[in-house]
């Protein structure tokens, strides 16, 4: 039968929180009263988590495993999630049980209502601070420069109708970030609060380098506005320095040279050497993730689905 309800999980290296995770996201998806289908994604993990999953597909019913040929990251394990989805409404979740299980069928009730897109907010996120703090600023730059409009990009704890789910798979992106481009396409979004707790097992997969890679992934993907910033800058400091330039020329006709100011010079220099280094870096992530899309390889390789005969459809 054909699942009403797909529930897709990317996992990564989660040992320790999937016993947990499994008993009551199984427990949520029977209460749902309706046919569903739970698609775990391995991606990569080098811990027992794949082991696990194929466990928990012995006991239960309704459970497809894809295993990943590799890390290939959380949004990219996702849309190998979604290739393989096959219900009218897809959900995603995070493995760790800092969204918690119970919340999905509020999710499922706003798209019932008729929302295409389901985004959450986390109440009274447990975060680390720098992680609170970071996320307000992505979120209000985020908005600001892509012209979307959501309150909180991080929350994973996410719903989306076929429509939208078709839609994304048709992306054929390297890099991208899955909430901002359901955005571009919802009709109808919006957001619902959920709970949050913290990270209970396990470590967050997400280093400062990796995060500000996502968000570089964020920005770039979905605007051109940090280009743009660039030239604009250097237009400013153009315009500023042919200022300066006159102002010392007539300082000089008028009052004689200047010898002193050496060090001001020299911090307005590496000023502008900062802004510089920072533009052709900026100019980089274009052209990287351009190289990226014009060398073709695949963006996710799955090495393996776990699933019954007849689902393979
Ligand atoms: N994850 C993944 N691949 C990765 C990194 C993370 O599939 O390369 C999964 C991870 O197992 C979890 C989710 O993505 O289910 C979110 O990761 P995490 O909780 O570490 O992120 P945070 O909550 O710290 O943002
Ligand atoms: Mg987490």
């Amino acid at each position: 039968m054909r699942p009403e309800v797909s529930l897709v999980i990317p996992v990564y290296n989660e040992e320790e929180s999937l016993p947990e995770l499994f008993s009551r996201t199984v427990k949520v998806l029977k209460g749902l009263n309706r046919p569903y289908e739970l698609i775990l994604v391995d991606d990569g993990s080098r811990d027992r988590s794949l082991a696990l999953c194929l466990e928990l597909r012995e006991r239960e019913g309704s459970i497809r495993v894809a295993s990943m040929n590799g890390n290939f990251g959380q949004h990219m394990a996702i849309m190998a999630g979604f290739s393989l989805a096959r219900g009218e409404m897809v959900i995603t979740m995070d493995a760790d049980l800092q969204n918690p299980p119970e919340e999905i069928p509020k999710l499922i009730r706003a798209m019932e209502r008729g929302h295409d897109v389901v985004g959450t907010i986390r109440t009274f996120r447990q975060d680390p601070l720098f992680r609170k703090v970071a996320s307000k600023i992505v979120n209000k730059v985020t908005n600001r420069i892509t012209g979307l409009r959501l309150n909180d990009y991080g929350c994973m704890l996410r719903g989306y109708r076929r429509r939208i789910v078709d839609l994304i798979i048709q992306c054929q992106e390297t890099t991208t970030f899955i909430p901002a481009l359901a955005q571009k396409f919802a009709l109808s979004p919006v957001e619902v609060s959920v709970k949050h707790s913290e990270r209970k097992k396990g470590e967050s997969k997400y280093g400062l380098f990796k995060l500000i890679r996502l968000n570089f992934d964020l920005m770039t993907g979905f605007s051109m506005v940090p280009l743009q910033a660039v030239t604009m800058t250097g237009i400013a400091v153009a315009v500023m320095s042919l200022g300066f330039t006159i102002m010392l020329i007539l300082r000089r006709l008028f009052l004689g040279p200047e010898a002193e100011g050496v060090f001001t010079l020299f911090a307005i220099n590496f000023f502008l050497m900062g802004i510089t280094m920072m533009s052709v870096g900026i100019g980089g992530e274009y052209v990287g993730r351009v190289y990226q899309e014009v060398r073709k390889r695949p963006r996710y390789v799955i090495r393996h689905v776990y699933q019954e005969e007849q689902e393979d459809d």
